[in-house]
């Protein structure tokens, strides 16, 4: 398959045994969809910037849509990671391909990390809402701290 950006031949090779093709040139990579969050994981575990709740990321200039799919040629559908404009991505309804450039892959393990710090906020909130409600409303907490602190 060929780089939808600089039209040479895409090195193929692996992540956890899921094809994935990627341009010597301009270090853009095609991927599964499935493979898009392993991947943002094993980068956003190697960035030597911290990202927090508050970091603010800046909307990357989009390059604009790629021409086609590298391998049914038909249309990619260009669209917002995570539903914001920050990182404008190309996926492939037919084969499920996603095209990402390299800066995109970076931010948008940033986008995923400040999601799942996001998640783990509100869910401590919430846990430590339900404390707080134990406490006042009746003697249980006993049994809801024992249900955090041990596995069974
Ligand atoms: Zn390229
Ligand atoms: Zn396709």
């Amino acid at each position: 398959m060929l780089c939808p950006r600089c039209n040479i031949d895409l090195i193929e090779g692996t992540s956890d045994e899921e094809e994935v093709n990627l341009c010597q040139k301009c270090s853009g990579a095609l991927i599964k969809q499935k493979m898009l969050i392993p991947i943002l994981k094993k980068v956003s575990g190697v960035m030597p910037d911290k990202v927090d709740e508050n970091t603010f990321l800046p909307r990357l200039n989009d390059i604009g849509a790629v021409a086609a799919c590298p391998d049914c040629k038909s249309q990619m559908e260009h669209y917002g990671y995570m539903g914001s404009n920050i990182v404008m991505i190309d996926g492939c309804n037919e084969c499920n391909w996603i095209w990402v450039d390299a800066r995109e892959l970076v931010v948008m393990a940033k986008l995923y990390t400040q999601s799942n710090l996001n998640y783990e906020r509100s869910r401590a909130n919430r846990m430590a809402k339900v404390i707080d409600e134990t406490y006042i409303n009746n003697d249980s907490k006993e049994s809801i701290l024992e249900m955090i602190l041990f596995d069974d």
